[in-house]
């Protein structure tokens, strides 16, 4: 008899989860019946509360990854959760084939706090990023005047906009990329902080260029401080949009709304998603002025989920949670702490550690393990956080954890790092 079978008959009706499973129990499920995209730690969650989460078998672990930064208000978060619960009571979804109210003022909410004037919604990163490439396009064609199908796109090398088909032709990852052609052809690809590489691959047929102020997935990379100026001036000097995909750099991630703040940009597009969601929900959106989204009219771009009510419940609460909280200035404060306690560790079995706001990408000495041996001793002690290239490991709590609760996971870090050099 399969797991599922077995699951089938010991499970009341109405059990809303499958609880009476272990840990070994629900791995081997995953492992049989879920497709194999991901390679997850051996940790299975059933509970979260602000930084911490609990798993099957009553353990709690300090959540420093929050999602990606999708959990940047921590789970369960009170105020997130009594939006939605007001809204699931009310209307979930009425599509945009009508209105619904809580779409007027959400957008008004997001566009006012970037300071732009209208937003396209969407609901996961990719489509932001999709619809930013479609813009972008449409764009070139009606303002600019590129002739037909010989529109641009410049992006940066090592980026993540994530896994469309559009999306991937444009990666630099073998593994994001290789078996998934024929590629979208369009797209530019110069080095992440070399300005003048970017503008060598600007032409009359550049309609964008595409950029993470900071790259998350690469291993938190800050690019020179001149990079983004730079660009603003290629694009203005070249009639280019610069769209910045902020999807996991912005909302209070860096210790601004925008990462691009910190050099003083300002891009014609944004695209958010992954916190905008507050973790209830996907929720994305380009964000723009009139002259850039008002190329696209009814019947050329949508989604049936974009704009729900719900999202906009919950989006609406993410802006004022933004404006009125305590979260940005939780994630510079907490920031300076990670930061120097990050540098600390530069030369003791850190190569080198960058961080901006509460995200960190820590390149381990490779003599010392893969990130993945790393990631799996500090489950062990109770801190997840998540490898990517190798051996870097990324950090992103939520900007809700408390000074205690950061140092409490850095001392866990050092202690795994003194006992893998120990070794
Ligand atoms: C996560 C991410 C995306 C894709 O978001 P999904 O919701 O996973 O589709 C796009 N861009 C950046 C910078 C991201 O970090």
């Amino acid at each position: 008899m399969n797991m599922t079978q077995q699951l089938g008959q010991q499970k009341p009706a109405g059990d809303p989860g499958g609880q009476a499973l272990s840990t070994p129990e629900h791995i081997a499920l995953v492992e049989k019946r879920s497709a194999h995209n991901y390679s997850p730690l051996p940790v299975v969650i059933a509970e979260g509360h602000g930084a911490w989460v609990v798993d099957v078998e009553g353990t709690k672990y300090l959540d420093c990854l929050a999602g990606y930064s999708a959990m940047n208000f921590g789970h369960h978060n009170p105020e997130l959760l009594a939006a939605a619960h007001r809204q699931l009571d009310r209307v979930t979804l009425t599509s945009r084939a009508f209105h619904n109210d809580q779409l007027g003022p959400w957008v008004s909410a997001l566009a006012d706090m970037v300071g732009k004037q209208k937003v396209l919604p969407m609901n996961t990163g990719a489509e932001a990023v999709e619809t930013g490439i479609k813009v972008a396009r449409k764009w070139g064609y009606e303002i600019k005047g590129i002739p037909e199908n010989e529109a641009t796109i410049v992006v940066a090398g090592n980026n993540f906009h994530g896994r469309t088909t559009t999306i991937v032709s444009f990666s630099s990852d073998p593994e994001a990329r290789t078996g998934f052609g024929p590629y979208t052809p369009g797209f530019r690809s110069v080095p992440y902080g070399d300005a003048a590489a970017l503008e060598a691959a600007v032409d009359h047929t550049t309609a964008a260029v595409l950029v993470e102020p900071v790259q998350g997935e690469a291993g938190v990379i800050v690019p020179p401080k001149d990079y983004l100026p730079k660009i603003r001036e290629i694009c203005d000097r070249n009639r280019v949009l610069l769209i910045a995909d902020e999807v996991q750099s912005g909302l209070g991630r860096t210790g601004t709304i925008r990462a691009c703040e910190h050099t003083g940009v300002v891009p014609d597009a944004y695209l958010f998603g992954k916190a905008l969601g507050g973790g209830i929900l996907p929720v994305s959106a380009m964000v723009a002025d009139e002259n850039v989204l008002d190329v696209i009219q009814p019947g050329q771009h949508g989604s049936t989920f974009g704009g729900n009510p719900l999202a906009g419940a919950v989006g609406s609460t993410v802006v004022r949670m933004l404006t009125e909280g305590p979260y940005l200035e939780n994630a510079r404060h907490l920031g300076a702490v990670l930061r120097r306690r990050l540098k600390e560790l530069v030369g003791n079995g850190v190569i080198a550690a960058r961080s901006i706001g509460l995200w960190a990408g820590i390149d381990v000495d490779p003599a010392l393990g893969t990130g993945r041996e790393l990631c799996q001793k500090l489950a062990e002690r109770g801190v997840l956080v998540k490898d990517t290239h190798g051996s870097t490991v990324r950090m992103s709590p939520p900007l809700t954890i408390s000074e205690d609760e950061l140092n409490w996971c850095l001392d866990r870090f050092e202690e795994v790092i003194g006992e893998l050099r120990d070794r």
